[in-house]
């Protein structure tokens, strides 16, 4: 089964996706954790993307594809994956069907999940991860038990992206609007979509996401 998690930055996506990767089997894909880490590990694409993502922008489609590509290729796909961030532009899509028929396979559903700007723009300024278990924590919504101290693992280094700055989220929420949204028309008509509300509670929203799945099955 494939699963396309589509909504803005900070509409749960990542939380979501690893929630249902914990109780499906299914495995997440992140694009935007496969370019961090290439940024972490220094490499050529890591340091030919980085500047493009502090500033909020989107990479260009063919470096995201070739990275796409190569990681649906991978054995622990071979059961079906979720995607996250990934496609952004419906020349990404166009590239995942044709990827997809390639392996006899399709989308099964494409969840997208809608949350109101104000409320993006609040869970993204104060979020921040551990960075030894990459547990996730808000300023406003969700601090550790003990202060400073990561409740999963003992930690004590918490990290925030270099994009979840207020300039740059402004650029992302365009980027989204602009290049992104246009693929809600496109699964549309290919009868993909099932819309579910991203402002629930966490718990609801799983709810809901399961039920999407299975009605798509
Ligand atoms: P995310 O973690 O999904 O919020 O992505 C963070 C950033 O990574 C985005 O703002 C883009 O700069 C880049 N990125 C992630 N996925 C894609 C994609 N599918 N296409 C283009 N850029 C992407």
């Amino acid at each position: 089964m494939i699963i396309v998690l589509f909504g803005p930055p900070g509409c749960g996506k990542g939380t979501q996706a690893k929630r249902l990767q914990a109780n499906t089997g299914l495995v997440q894909l992140s694009t935007g954790d496969m370019l961090r880490a290439a940024i972490a590990s220094g490499s050529e694409l890591g340091n030919r993307v980085k500047g493009i993502m502090a500033e909020g922008n989107l990479v260009d489609d063919e470096t995201v594809i070739a990275m796409l590509s190569a990681r649906i290729d991978a054995p622990d796909c071979e059961k079906g994956f979720i995607l996250d961030g990934f496609p952004r532009t419906v020349a990404q899509a166009e590239a995942l069907d044709a990827l997809l028929t390639g392996k006899g396979i399709e989308i099964g559903a494409v969840v997208e999940m809608t949350v109101e700007d104000e409320a993006l723009i609040e869970r993204i300024s104060g979020r921040y991860t551990c960075g030894n278990c990459g547990e996730g924590y808000h300023d406003a919504f969700k601090r550790p038990v003990a202060e400073g101290v990561c409740d999963q693992c003992g930690g004590k280094k918490f990290d925030r992206r270099a994009d979840d700055n207020a300039e740059s989220v402004r650029i992302r929420l365009d980027a989204y609007r602009n290049q992104s949204a246009p693929l809600l028309p496109y699964y549309r008509e290919r009868d993909k979509i099932f819309a579910v509300n991203g402002m629930a509670e966490m718990d609801v929203v799983e709810k809901e996401i399961k039920a999407a799945i299975k009605a798509a099955k």
